[in-house]
């Protein structure tokens, strides 16, 4: 099981986009996989298709203790993958757990208890360098993070980068940056072309080849309550995304990934 953070404080960077797309399209790759939303907006949970407004169990019951795995687990029908929901309950979350033990290990130990049962798990992480965050990154394996190609991109980069290096010294030791996703990405602007060549000198590795191009139809699916594969397959954004996954895949097992000729 490979637990993946998807992470970036800054806002409406296609962090939910990225978590619901990479989940389908791990999905639709035969891979077993949990959404994890830690987002009270719940912008995840909606676009996998799960009602917020009627769920009995959530994400934070779950973090609180008070309900299992079991009892809190969807599934999202149109997406092929299991979800962890929220709803607006968890912005209490932070106040809940300010005095509990471990307070920021409270999803690696619900997810410990998963680890025969996925491939992957794919968080969706909220806007904020908070405490829902924090336990995002203590129970990832590594961290995806989206960026849009603008000015401010890079700066922000460096407090997520700070943030992570602090985790990796207290909390989390085996974490590393999965990759950098370029998202909504326009190629005719000249200043996402400027910021793209910058990531590609900075981050070689660490970036991943697809890009993510800007595309209506992946604002839209979310409405249905679909992941774009479902919604529409052979648009820019399906394929996309269904590239990406198979990168990932491919940076996990060079060998198994090569296409025979
Ligand atoms: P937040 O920080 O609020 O959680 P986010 O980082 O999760 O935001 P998204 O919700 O994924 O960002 O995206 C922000 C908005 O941009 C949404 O309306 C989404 O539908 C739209 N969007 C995301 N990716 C694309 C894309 N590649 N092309 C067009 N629209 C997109
Ligand atoms: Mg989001």
């Amino acid at each position: 099981m490979r637990v993946l953070a998807i992470a970036n404080q800054k806002g409406g960077v296609g962090k939910t986009t990225t978590a619901v797309n990479l989940a389908a399209s791990l999905a639709h790759l035969q891979k077993r996989v949990l959404l994890v939303d830690l987002d009270p907006q719940a912008n995840a949970t909606m676009g996998a298709g799960i009602d917020k407004a009627r769920l009995e169990h959530s994400i934070y019951s779950l973090l609180i203790g008070e309900s299992s795995v079991a009892e809190t687990v969807k599934t999202s029908e149109s997406g092929g993958f299991d979800v962890l929901p929220a709803n607006r309950d968890l912005a209490g979350a932070e106040v809940e757990l300010v005095d509990a033990d471990a307070r920021e290990s409270k999803l690696k130990a619900v997810l410990a208890t998963q680890a025969e049962h996925y491939d992957f798990v794919i968080l969706d992480c909220p806007p904020a360098l908070n405490l829902l965050t924090l336990n995002g990154l203590v129970a990832a394996d590594a961290v995806l993070i989206p960026m849009q190609c603008e000015y401010y991109a890079l700066e922000g980069l460096s407090d997520l980068v700070n943030t992570l290096k602090r985790v990796k010294q207290s909390l989390n030791r085996k974490i590393e940056i999965e990759g950098l996703l370029r998202t909504m990405f326009d190629p005719r602007s000249t200043l996402a072309q400027q910021v793209s060549d910058q990531l590609v000198k900075h981050f070689t590795s660490k970036l991943y080849h697809t890009v993510i191009p800007r595309n209506v139809r992946l604002a839209e699916a979310p409405s249905y309550g679909r992941p774009i594969l479902s919604y529409d397959k052979n648009s820019k954004g399906a394929q996309a995304y269904l590239q990406l996954a198979e990168e990932m895949l491919a940076r996990h097992n060079p060998v198994e990934s090569v296409q025979p000729v």
